[in-house]
């Protein structure tokens, strides 16, 4: 059993999809180990990527990450995120295949409605920015 942090970006709150985006993760059999909606605070968005510190786009991002409140979940199941990241689609929605998440609903690509950790190292350090003992089962 994996785990992975999604995150429901600000564009995909405004757009009315949590529901969509949660159905597209049931759909596919991954569980919701943790769930909250949060509206990030700049220096926390610029904690979270912190990895991205010096691309071009990080003001932006976390401008961005930082505009209307997020959902924030914990996924769980085999293989988990791997099939995130395969729901979501390529980061630029002009490039992600037909049926992903970002393809039928992403504006550019940084409004790009979800995020997903990319490797379990990742997903640990992420899943633990958001959630505390109490709101996740240690394992
Ligand atoms: P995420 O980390 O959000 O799951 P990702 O792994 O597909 O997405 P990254 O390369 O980690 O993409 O970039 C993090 C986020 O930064 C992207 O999801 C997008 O919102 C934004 N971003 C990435 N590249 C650009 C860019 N060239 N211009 C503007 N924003 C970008
Ligand atoms: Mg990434």
């Amino acid at each position: 059993m994996e785990r992975t942090l999604s995150i429901i970006k600000p564009d995909g709150v405004a757009k009315n999809v949590i529901g969509e985006v949660i159905k597209r993760f049931e759909t596919d059999g991954i569980k919701i180990a943790a769930m909250k909606m949060i509206h990030l605070t700049k220096i926390q968005a610029q904690g979270f990527y912190a990895v991205h510190k010096e691309r071009p786009f990080f003001n932006s991002l976390t401008d961005f990450m930082t505009s209307g409140p997020i959902v924030v979940m914990a996924l769980e199941g085999e293989d988990v995120i791997a099939k995130n990241r395969k729901l979501m689609g390529a980061t630029n929605f002009e490039e992600a295949e037909q049926g992903t998440i970002r393809k039928d609903y992403a504006t550019n690509i940084e409004q790009n409605v979800v995020h997903g950790s990319d490797a379990p190292e990742t997903a640990a350090f992420e899943i633990g920015y958001f959630f505390n003992d109490l709101e996740i089962q240690k394992r």
